[in-house]
């Protein structure tokens, strides 16, 4: 068996069997850029609920009526294709970030690390720093480990508590879920789910840690397709680093054939995944950068040029031309700018209104009079505006068409739907057959830029008839 943190997992027969990892606390300037990514997201998780705009929930997914709120805007089930078009910029997203700079996202943003920090804050709050947890692991049951431990599953479970609080109150007004969390009037699913993220958070951030994203991120597996020569990754300059060796400071390691590294293992213990970097790049580093911060430390120590384990690329170790701007990012980058323009624009240009005509199948024309023949439609108005408004309905495109419905304004209030039955009239001598396309207007009286066409056609007798 290896010994611990050598960076080789440890093998037992077939199987690999699984070490728990006390990652060591490292300070440095990569480190505080990762502090403050989890303090800002998670900021944003907790403090976004509660954000209010215009006298509603900034941020609401209102399953029941069928609406995303999203500050001033809201989405409907019709909006799907933004859905969609996120999905679509999020990939990108990653793919460009992913081609410039390796896994930015795991070493910084995603929720799995994010998490996994402040958990490991805790842990190191009430079990101590790395040598005294692994102490503790090993010691027998005594009153010091019980509330050592104890202190730091209730700070889990709490934290773990409001985490489930929190994303529940992204589905049902959380000021409400306060109040009847406290009076323990939550709904079924609502206590489903609380508990159901609690948990989850709980097992992923507190005891799965680094194998969600060694064994069950997928990311992990195919970012190497996205990884060429040029990107950025962090690794350990073996030309620099080797031979390594112990040696005192001050010691002339040139002069005794020593390369930079001390062989100190500093690297391998900050690691959260214990893997050990100067083993060259492997899928289970995060980019988290703790190696770099804790080698730096090192090197300052030792009078060495920091940079032993740095951020650099393939190309650049090898002392290679290095080239940031290269075509899969250049493409990568203009997908995603053309399309959050698209989507910016299609937001800018979105009518909060959907009309939909539906024509009646059972009779499809009718003689009024001598002069006149009538198609019947259902006419179904959706207003999706925060605002009640009253919509004229017209028609337009086929000489002397008009209609007639009930009642004559029509209103509709805020996010509310309703049905209008619509006779629309033309004169004998204007249409003939099935195709008499025409236009039904629906237009807000409050706002002209409420508005939407649809066609329509009107039927007729196939050959004109004769007035009587
Ligand atoms: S090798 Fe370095 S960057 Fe990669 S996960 Fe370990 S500490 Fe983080
Ligand atoms: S921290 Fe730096 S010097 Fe120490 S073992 Fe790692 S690479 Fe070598």
């Amino acid at each position: 068996m290896n010994k611990p943190g050598s960076g080789t997992p440890p093998t037992d027969g077939m199987y690999v069997a699984q070490q728990k990892i006390h990652p060591r606390e490292v300070k440095g300037r990569f480190q505080r850029l990762r502090h403050l990514a989890v303090i800002v997201l998670l900021g944003i998780f907790y403090g976004l609920p509660w954000l209010v705009w215009d006298g509603r929930q900034a941020v609401l997914f209102d399953l029941p009526s069928r609406q995303f709120h999203l500050f001033a805007l809201t989405f409907w089930p019709q909006d799907f294709v933004y859905l969609a078009l996120l999905l679509i910029i999020s990939a990108l997203t990653l793919f460009f970030f992913t081609a410039l700079a390796g896994r930015l996202w795991c070493g910084y943003a995603c929720p799995q690390t994010v998490w996994t920090e402040a958990f490991l804050w805790m842990e190191r709050l009430t079990e101590g720093n790395r040598q005294r947890r692994i102490k503790l692991d090993n010691s027998p049951w005594n009153r010091e480990k019980i509330l050592r431990r104890g202190s730091k599953h209730v700070l889990w479970v709490v934290f773990a508590l409001f985490t489930g609080f929190s994303f529940v109150g992204y589905f049902t007004p959380i000021t409400e879920l306060a109040g009847r969390s406290v009076s323990l009037d939550l709904g079924g699913w609502e206590t489903f789910w609380l508990f159901f993220y609690a948990f989850a958070t709980w097992g992923n951030a507190g005891f799965l840690r680094e194998q969600v994203c060694i064994y069950m991120c997928p990311y992990a597996r195919f970012q190497s397709a996205m990884f060429d020569r040029n990107t950025l990754i962090i690794s350990y300059d073996a030309q620099r680093g080797e031979p390594r060796g112990g040696r005192a400071r001050g010691v002339d390691h040139q002069a005794r054939g020593l390369g930079a590294c001390i062989d100190c293992n500093l690297c391998v213990q900050a690691c959260p995944t214990g893997i050990d970097i100067r083993d060259g790049l492997q899928y289970e580093c995060i980019a988290c950068a703790a190696c770099i911060d804790a080698c730096d430390e090192v090197m300052d120590k030792m009078n060495y040029p920091r940079g032993l384990v740095r951020y650099t690329t393939e190309n650049a170790l090898e002392q290679q031309p290095s080239r940031v701007l290269r075509p899969r990012v250049l493409v990568y980058g203009a997908l995603l700018l053309l399309i959050i323009g698209g989507v910016g624009y299609s937001l800018t240009q979105r009518v909060p209104l959907i009309m939909e005509v539906l024509a009646d199948r059972n009779v499809v024309y009718r003689e009024v009079d001598w002069q006149t023949l009538e198609n019947i439609y259902t006419v179904r108005i959706l207003n999706k505006d925060r605002v009640a408004h009253d919509y004229v309905l017209r028609v337009d495109g086929l000489p002397g068409i008009e209609v007639v419905h009930r009642p004559e304004r029509i209103r509709v209030a805020a996010g509310d739907t309703d049905t209008v039955i619509a006779r629309v009239r033309v004169p004998r001598e204007s249409v003939h057959g099935a195709g008499n396309v025409f236009e039904f207007i629906l237009e807000s009286s409050q706002d002209a830029n409420i508005r939407r066409n649809n066609t329509a056609r009107f039927v007729a007798p196939a050959q004109p008839t004769e007035s009587w």
